[in-house]
């Protein structure tokens, strides 16, 4: 494993630099530290260390914070296309209610990753994790 010398135990945080940065290779299911590796090996599963850096992710939990990222924001963006394309129309009750299930359902499950790979990128940048 690679290591600076400030880091923690767990791979290190950063100490300098903007955090924004790292975030967004979380969002992007990228190793936060190097932007290189994967995070994840599977939907939701992180991988134990990243491939380039070596960086260590299996100690780095984020718990429901990325579900509850994931569903306010699909919340949020349901209602949105609710206003905007199924208000006025003569849909049946229950197929607004039918196709609006649906929409959120889908928006949860593709920006739960990312909420995943952000809230990580959090905890790693800010030096807090189980262990
Ligand atoms: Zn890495």
């Amino acid at each position: 494993m690679q290591n600076d010398s400030n880091e923690t135990e767990f791979g290190g945080p950063p100490q300098q630099g903007s955090i924004w940065p790292r975030l967004i290779r979380g969002m992007k299911l990228r190793c936060p530290r190097c932007g290189d590796g994967k995070l994840f090996r599977a939907y939701l599963k992180p991988v134990e260390q990243c491939s380039k850096c070596s960086q260590k992710w299996g100690d780095v939990r984020a718990d429901l914070a990325p579900a509850w990222a994931a569903m306010t924001l699909s919340a949020h963006i349901t209602v949105l296309i609710w206003h905007f394309f199924f208000w006025g129309t003569d849909l049946a009750d229950w197929q607004l209610i039918s196709y609006l299930c649906v929409i959120a359902t889908g928006i949860c499950l593709i920006s739960l990753p990312p909420m995943k790979g952000l809230f990580m990128a959090i905890i790693w940048a800010k030096g807090t994790t189980d262990s």
